[in-house]
């Protein structure tokens, strides 16, 4: 099966007919190609866009509302069709993608056909100079959205329903190693009667097929989220042309837990902030730092968890932890545990890879426990985006802030604790964007979401998405 590109409300192949081959990590077969899009298949995605651009920008909010509420209705029609697509794709159980991938992909189109219409601007009157002073908040034009694979279609809608609730048209690329629930994304938005051209997806590497989108002079913003390295690459090439952008990218999130947390509570989450997604998500609490009182106990408990944790295929119902989204993905995370023992860090559990019987070219591995002796060493610094995390003991508050903010990124924080006074005292200095009490990944789409240090620059969500999707224009009139 061929997938193609999405332009101007048709599909097309690459006009180079260069295609790349899509891999199913739950086998190691390939099952489709991809287009292996050039500068000349983006740059036709921008004219589509382009000529959308005025006849979408100047669409009612009720309409763009409602149509948009109908892409969502349609997401959520085709729940299972889309679940079974991105579990193919990226090796993440199908319950998994049923659970959150699809519905959070439909609400992200829900809550902008909504939000857009409580998006208001400011007044200001001056007083005693006759005067008002009215802000504009204006559609940019074309814009370019980039997401990556771990949440695949979760990740592009998170972008792409701003964009277009703003009254933008939209060039976006998809992961090249998860593109297929874009793909359907496009029969979904022609039959919601999006207007062609309105949004439009090129397949292709980042390298070449991203790289255009990024270095296209006329294409003004970049919403991009993926590793730390490629925003910074984006952010040298769009710098020249002043553009836009908004950056997403890597975590070493600390999960921090003290003596006196809801213990129950904290074991169940912290199995599933380790590991869940295959413990690919940017959010993933990969580095545990444990209140020494309570060191021993959660150490027995939480390898106790882990250990019955299924791996298996994603189409099992039982799977908890499926196959790690690439071959080359999963011999990256697997040198970080030959790394991890060579600075001396002892496997607790896990740390191999796994053979299941019938899906014998599968990338799998059991999930993996690190303790380590120093905060300092790599597997507790370098993002591994992987189900690894380590574990250490920290004997009192300073010591364990101090080591939670001693990485790059500052993406998220988790603190477990019933402490009120020490709460507060935690979450004012810890150094990143988001910060969980008592609990992990509990979204509300109104909040702000993104990071700090090397995180990334700007903040999704809510009013923030379309703060960034439009330009701000400030009129003054005197009377
Ligand atoms: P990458 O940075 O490799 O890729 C992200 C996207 O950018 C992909 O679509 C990729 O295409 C594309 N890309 C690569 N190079 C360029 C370029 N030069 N110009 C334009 N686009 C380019 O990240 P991964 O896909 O490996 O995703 C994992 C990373 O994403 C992790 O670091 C993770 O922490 C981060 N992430 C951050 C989140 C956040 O909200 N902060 C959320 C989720 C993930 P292709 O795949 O075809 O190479």
């Amino acid at each position: 099966m061929n997938i193609q590109n999405y332009i101007n409300g048709n599909f097309h192949n690459p006009i180079k007919d260069n295609w790349l081959d899509n891999y199913n990590p739950s086998n190691g077969e390939i099952y489709s190609q991809i287009p292996n899009s050039s500068k000349e298949d983006v740059e036709n995605a921008y004219i589509a866009a382009k000529a959308a651009f005025p006849g979408w920008s100047q669409t009612t909010l009720d309409e763009r509302s409602r149509i948009m509420l109908k892409v969502s209705e349609l997401i959520e029609a085709n729940l299972d069709k889309l679940a079974e697509a991105e579990s193919k794709d990226n090796g993440k159980p199908v319950w998994l993608a049923k659970a959150v991938d699809i519905p959070r992909a439909s609400s992200n189109f829900r809550f902008f056909s909504n939000a857009i219409t409580q998006f208001a601007s400011e007044s200001h009157e001056s007083v005693g100079q006759q005067a008002i002073n009215y802000t504009l908040r204006q559609p940019i034009g074309v814009v370019g959205c980039i997401s990556p694979w771990n949440l695949p279609l979760y990740l592009f809608t998170w972008k792409i329903a701003p964009a277009i609730a703003a009254g933008n048209c939209v060039v976006a690329k998809p992961s090249e190693v998860t593109p297929m629930t874009a793909y359907l994304l496009g029969e979904i938005c022609n039959e919601a009667g999006l207007p062609k051209g309105v949004l439009n997806i090129v397949h292709g590497l980042g390298t070449s097929t991203g790289q255009a989108i990024v270095e296209h002079s006329d294409i003004k913003a970049i919403s991009f989220t993926g590793g730390t390295a490629t925003g910074a690459h984006i952010a040298r090439t769009a710098a020249p042309m002043f553009k836009k952008l908004s950056l997403e990218l890597g975590g070493k999130n600390p999960n921090i837990i003290f003596a006196d947390c809801d213990y129950e509570e904290m074991l169940k989450t912290t199995v599933r902030s380790s590991f869940a997604n295959q413990g690919q998500i940017c959010l993933c609490g990969s580095r545990i730092f444990v209140e020494e009182s309570i060191y021993d106990q959660f150490k027995t408990d939480f390898v106790q968890r882990v250990k019955n944790m299924k791996v298996g295929h994603p189409s099992d119902e039982k799977t908890k932890v499926g196959a790690l989204v690439s071959k080359q993905h999963l011999e990256k995370v697997l040198s970080y545990i030959d790394i991890a023992k060579e600075e001396g860090g002892k496997v607790l559990y896990g740390g191999k890879q796994l053979i299941i019987d019938g899906y014998e070219n599968g990338y799998y591995m059991k999930p993996t426990i690190i303790e380590v002796k120093t905060d300092e060493c790599r597997v507790n610094q370098e993002e591994i985006f992987g189900p690894v995390v380590t574990i250490m003991p920290f004997s009192n508050e300073d010591e364990v802030l101090q080591m939670a903010n001693k990485v790059k990124y500052g993406l998220s924080a988790t603190l477990w604790t019933n402490d009120l006074k020490r709460t507060m005292r935690m979450t004012n200095q810890l150094q990143a964007g988001i910060v969980w009490v008592n609990t992990w990944l509990m979204r509300d789409l109104r909040t702000p979401f993104g990071g700090v240090k090397d995180s990334g620059v700007g903040r999704e969500g809510g009013f923030e998405a379309l703060r960034f999707f439009t330009e701000t224009k400030n009129v003054c009139i005197k009377y």
